[in-house]
């Protein structure tokens, strides 16, 4: 399928390695020229490489942190006039609900619901003035189903889809739409710190609590970068036009919901 959207610009944030790079990827393979982001220069510059010599499309790399106003500054610059934006940052770290200080709060709201909100603030107007734009953000299969050691992510990220409902119906009328991904278990850095979390409290081994995770997914397996990437470019295609504030789940069946 043709997804239409070969020479266009996006931003994909916090994309060298993991959910971010597979969207990356997948748009790059679609023809999409990218910015690309992460606040560590090597690894960035390493799979934004990768990705020129492979598709032969136009890679800037950004090293900032996204969740500083200076970091996304210096990504909108660098990308000029972006028809397509991934918003995405690193995950709150895990704990217990009654440990969780102001800060921490603020810091996952901030890398979880407020970073992501300004890059649409500062990109949505040029979308809807072009007359088309994409909109999609990683956020949790958490938003779903709470998670209950990521409550910090099941309050930044439950923020940022509210959000994302009440705005993505004032833009789709200007060709401009907003989606979610949601996550559940994938193969990445991410998912190995969060196994590390649960060998760490229980006192069993790295295979074990990956077995008992797999137990839990109906697919009975982690899902793949290129699999979420895929996801990601389709919603970013002019295939999917009619596809408005919605919360996709990427997550093999494990949330045990009708719908
Ligand atoms: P990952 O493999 O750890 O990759 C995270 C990427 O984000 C890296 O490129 C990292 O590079 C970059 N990054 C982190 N903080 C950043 C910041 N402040 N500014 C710019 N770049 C930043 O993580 P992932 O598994 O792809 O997860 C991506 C998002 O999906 C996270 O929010 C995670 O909580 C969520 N999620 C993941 C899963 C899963 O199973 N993997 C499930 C549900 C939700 P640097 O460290 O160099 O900045």
């Amino acid at each position: 399928m043709d997804l239409g959207i070969s020479g266009k610009q996006a931003i994909v944030c916090a994309s060298s390695k993991g959910l971010g790079l597979g969207c990356a990827r997948a748009l790059a393979e679609a023809g999409v020229n990218l910015v690309m982001n992460a606040r560590t220069a090597g690894p960035l510059e390493a799979s934004a490489d990768a990705i020129r010599s492979e598709f032969g499309v136009d890679v800037v790399a950004v090293a900032a942190d996204v969740t500083t106003q200076e970091g996304r500054s210096k990504i909108l610059d660098a990308a000029g006039p972006a028809d397509i934006l991934v918003n995405n940052a690193g995950g709150p770290p895990p704990g217990k609900w009654s440990d969780w200080s102001r800060d921490d709060f603020i810091a996952a709201i901030d890398a979880n619901m407020l970073a992501p909100i300004a890059l649409m603030q500062a990109s949505l107007p040029g979308m809807m003035e072009r007359g088309w734009g994409r909109v999609v953000n990683i956020t949790s299969q958490s938003v779903k189903a709470p998670i209950g050691v990521l409550g910090l992510s099941n309050t930044a990220r439950t923020g940022l889809t509210g959000f994302v409902a009440g705005t993505s119906r004032q833009v789709a009328g200007s060709g401009v739409t907003i989606n979610n991904l949601l996550p559940g278990i994938h193969a990445t850095d991410r998912a190995i710190s969060l196994d590390g979390g649960v060998v760490k409290a229980r006192g069993i081994t790295m295979e074990e609590a990956k077995a008992e995770r797999c137990a839990s997914i109906p697919a009975g397996r982690y899902g793949t970068i290129e699999e979420f990437g895929a996801a990601c470019a389709f919603l970013c295609s002019t295939r999917a036009g009619f596809i408005v504030g919605q919360n996709i789940l990427l997550d093999g069946g494990g949330t045990n919901a009708t719908i």
